[in-house]
This record gives C-alpha cells, sequence and structure tokens, in this order.
C-alpha cells in the first residue's frame, strides 16, 4: 500500500481505529522517520482523542482513556529498551485485558509479540512517500485493509 503524504498515513491510522478491539495489538514496524508514530495519532484520532499525541519514548507507555474515547488505547515506544528484562514491568499482557496496543519498535520484544497482532511494515521509498506491508493474522481477517 502506497501512502504518498503524511496526511494519508494519518487517515489510514483513523481508518483502522474503526474496527478496532480491546485486546488487539497493532506492531508499527520500520526506521526512525518512517511515519510510525503519524499512525498512531491517526488511530487515536479515529478513536476520539483530540489532544496532543506527544511521542511516547519518555515514559515508554502512553495510557490515552479520555471519556470521549471508543476504547483505551496504550501507545508504546519500545525504542529505548535495551533489555528484555524491563519488558515485564511494563504489563503489556495485563493492559490487553482492557485496552488495545500500538507498538512501536515492536522488534524489541522479540519472540515475545503476540502472534495475533497486526504486523505493519513501514519505508520510505525513493521519492519520499511511504509504502506499507502488512502481516495479517487470523484475528484480523476482515479486518485489513481498513475501509
Ligand atoms: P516515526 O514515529 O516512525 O519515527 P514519525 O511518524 O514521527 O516517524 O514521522 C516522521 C516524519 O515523516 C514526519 O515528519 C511525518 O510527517 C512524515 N511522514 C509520515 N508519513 C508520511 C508519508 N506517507 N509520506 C511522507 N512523509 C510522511
Ligand atoms: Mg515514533
Amino acid at each position: 500500500m502506497r501512502l504518498p503524504d503524511a496526511s494519508a498515513t494519518g487517515r489510514l491510522g483513523q481508518a483502522l481505529a474503526r474496527s478496532l478491539r480491546v485486546g488487539d495489538v497493532v506492531a508499527l514496524f520500520g526506521d526512525l522517520g518512517a511515519g510510525k508514530t503519524t499512525l498512531a495519532r491517526g488511530l487515536l484520532r479515529g478513536l476520539g482523542f483530540d489532544g496532543d499525541v506527544a511521542s511516547p519514548t519518555f515514559p515508554i507507555v502512553q495510557v490515552y482513556d479520555d471519556p470521549g474515547m471508543r476504547l483505551p488505547l496504550w501507545h508504546v515506544d519500545l525504542y529505548r529498551i535495551e533489555d528484555q528484562e524491563e519488558l515485564p514491568e511494563l504489563a503489556l499482557d495485563e493492559a490487553r485485558d482492557e485496552a488495545a496496543l500500538i507498538i512501536e519498535w515492536p522488534e524489541r520484544l522479540g519472540g515475545a509479540l503476540w502472534p495475533d497482532s497486526l504486523r505493519l511494515h513501514l519505508e520510505e521509498s525513493s521519492d519520499g512517500a511511504r509504502s506499507l506491508t502488512a502481516q495479517v493474522p487470523p484475528a484480523w481477517e476482515g479486518r485489513w485493509p481498513p475501509r
């Protein structure tokens, strides 16, 4: 899928929000500047969040649970995780009981990334646009691509 500009990336996030459920995990792969936070911002917008969305690097987890939102979302950026032992304290497993998760730098989870995650790979094209490829597990069949 081709995303010609940042607003296209945001709109894709918004569209994805419509079918998002508690327990869902969206894993965003891609280099620094690939558009992961832009997509997460669109997703939050689509869920009904209308405030500012900062990059969650400090802290690693940013929880969004405004009354106007259709469901709570944890925005997670694992860039600064250096040791797998830091992961349990984030309590991401437990979070899935009550929220959806969108995760930047999911490669930091290694084999612990849940197999039912929607895996989206963002890449910058030579013309400055972005291309997105998806790995769609059974849990997401019928929900990807979003309409
Ligand atoms: P990441 O979180 O992956 O580091 P960001 O979402 O912060 O990346 O985006 C980095 C830059 O890329 C931003 O300036 C954003 O506007 C831009 N961007 C996002 N999507 C696109 C796109 N489809 N085409 C061109 N630029 C984009
Ligand atoms: Mg980012």
